[in-house]
């Protein structure tokens, strides 16, 4: 284990992530069997511990229209806000695998799921811890603005 800053941890091996958080790996990898990815063959999974110790999964969907998919991370957190709105999202964590594969490949949320997890931290005003894998470590940030300093968000907009 490795601490980087107040913010943000890596591990060298999965087998050194605490309990709790290796079981949400899990339930992330498991979402990858519903990813819908025929075009990039790129199969992402994430699950999300809310504050009621429900564990909500997403899984990427394209589209042969390109920009009308949506990333796994966003699948989950929407289904939140919809089905479980009186709860706060504690932890994501993401995976990735090819298809076919049962090794996990490094994913790293993109822009807009970054944009997205800062709004629901900002509302929720609790932080969100994320897990995922980058550069073959394993890294945990305790808060989304270690993943999008210097954002765009409604204070923007004033
Ligand atoms: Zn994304």
């Amino acid at each position: 284990m490795i601490i980087l800053n107040n913010n943000k941890i890596t591990y060298n091996s999965i087998n050194d992530i605490p309990d709790d958080e290796q079981e949400l790996i899990k339930n992330a990898f498991m979402a990858t069997n519903n990813s819908y990815a025929p075009y990039s063959n790129f199969h992402v999974g994430a699950a999300l511990l809310l504050g009621n110790g429900t564990i909500i999964k997403g899984s990427n969907q394209e589209n042969a229209a390109y920009p009308s998919g949506l990333c796994a991370e966003r699948v989950a957190i929407f289904h939140v806000m919809n089905s479980y709105s009186d709860q706060k999202i504690k932890k994501i964590a993401i995976t990735a695998r090819k298809k076919d594969s049962t090794d996990y490949i490094p994913a790293s949320p993109c822009g807009g799921c970054r944009q997205v997890m800062l709004e629901q931290e900002q509302k929720q005003q609790e932080k969100i811890e994320v897990i995922f894998q980058s550069n073959g470590n394993w890294m945990k940030v305790f808060t989304i603005m270690e993943l999008l300093p210097f954002s765009f968000d409604k204070n923007s907009l004033k």
